[in-house]
């Protein structure tokens, strides 16, 4: 059994922090190994809510649970933290401008950059959930300079298991035996899911679709867009935004990033390009990545045919673009 580590997470009374705190202190953030302490933090009008999470937080009686505390000061809740599950974040609201957003959401992620400069523990990591979760992620690591910058990431892995989960339907296999799909980009609509590198059962997964009568048009028509999509398709059947799913991933993203990735397989996640495959460098884009000794590899030398290369290069437009939208706005 390790030291206990200690997992902030923010946004802790919101419906993707709720379905994470619970699993977390099952295990299934860190493993069965690791003891956590949870802080939760939240914004001053829902700490109640939060308080509310943490008893009953006690009443699961986890064994790997050593103690929550609820915060609505970020110095106080990632002070001595290894884990950022950072959830809460500001959601577009009725006729709110784009820039109004990136403006609200350089506020909160830019205080709590500061604050893990301050006072996380030397091994902290973050991922970034709430949205805009790529760039939200370049903020807090730009206000973070004493921490190393690749511990700043952002979610893709709900989009990389929305894309596994399709690829499986459309050829009739198991996800288990799924390899290889990558989600490049922005977590939005211009997000690149990628089955050129994909198998199913150690064959080419664009061959196994081929049989089937599935060809590039419908990966481009069909697929990409169902994967880029299913958020919305989500509220529109279950009438409210994906949470389980959403925490699943987020799980999954930390899991794997601390204990590594499956060997004969990626995941995906958003972390800050090395300049690989042409993204400026610091950019937060996803990319397949292997996960090893708790450090996330993009994994090198994949080609891209022209059609990968145009749908990358337009996703990695878009978090340009966001990155100067911010910089205009003076919030770096
Ligand atoms: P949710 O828990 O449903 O969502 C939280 C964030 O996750 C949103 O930004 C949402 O983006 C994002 N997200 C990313 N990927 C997905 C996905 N695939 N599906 C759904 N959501 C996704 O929001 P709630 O409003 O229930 O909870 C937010 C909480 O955060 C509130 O309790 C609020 O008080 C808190 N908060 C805390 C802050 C802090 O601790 N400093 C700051 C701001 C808010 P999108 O909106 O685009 O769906």
């Amino acid at each position: 059994r390790s030291r206990p580590a200690t997992v902030t997470v923010t946004g802790a009374a919101g419906q993707i922090g709720y379905a994470t705190v619970f699993r977390a202190a099952a295990g299934d953030l860190l493993g069965p190994d690791t003891p956590i302490r949870l802080h939760l933090l939240e914004l001053p009008q829902a700490r109640r809510a939060a308080e509310g999470t943490a008893l009953e937080l006690q009443d699961g009686a986890f064994p790997l649970l050593e103690g929550v505390e609820v915060f609505d000061d970020a110095d106080a809740a990632f002070d001595g933290s290894s884990v950022g599950l950072l959830i809460g974040a500001r959601p577009r609201s009725q006729g709110m401008e784009r820039a109004d957003l990136l403006q609200a959401n350089a506020g909160i992620f830019s205080v709590q950059g500061r604050a893990v400069n301050r006072g996380a523990a030397e091994d902290f990591r973050a991922v970034v959930v709430g949205n805009p979760a790529n760039t939200n992620a370049y903020i807090a690591a730009s206000h973070a300079p004493d921490v190393p910058r690749e511990r700043f990431t952002a979610l893709t892995r709900l989009d990389h298991h929305r894309a596994v989960a399709q690829l499986a339907e459309a050829t009739g296999a198991r996800v288990a035996e799924i390899r290889g799909v990558a989600i490049w980009g922005n977590h939005s609509a211009s997000q690149y899911p990628d089955l050129t590198h994909a198998t199913v059962a150690g064959r080419p997964a664009l061959e196994v679709l081929a049989e089937r009568g599935l060809g590039l048009d419908w990966v481009d028509g069909t697929f990409i867009p169902r994967v880029a999509g299913r958020g919305a398709e989500i509220i529109d059947v279950r009438g409210g935004s994906s949470v389980a799913s959403a925490a699943h991933a987020a799980l999954s993203h930390v899991r794997d990033w601390v204990l590594g990735t499956p060997a004969d397989t990626w995941t995906s996640m958003a972390v800050p390009s090395d300049g690989s495959y042409g993204v400026p460098e610091g950019l937060v884009s996803s990319f397949p990545v292997v996960c090893r000794d708790g450090r996330a590899g993009i994994v090198p030398d994949l080609a891209l045919d022209e059609f990968s290369r145009t749908r990358l290069e337009r996703s990695v437009r878009e978090l340009e673009e966001e990155r100067e939208a911010v910089q205009r706005l003076g919030l770096l």
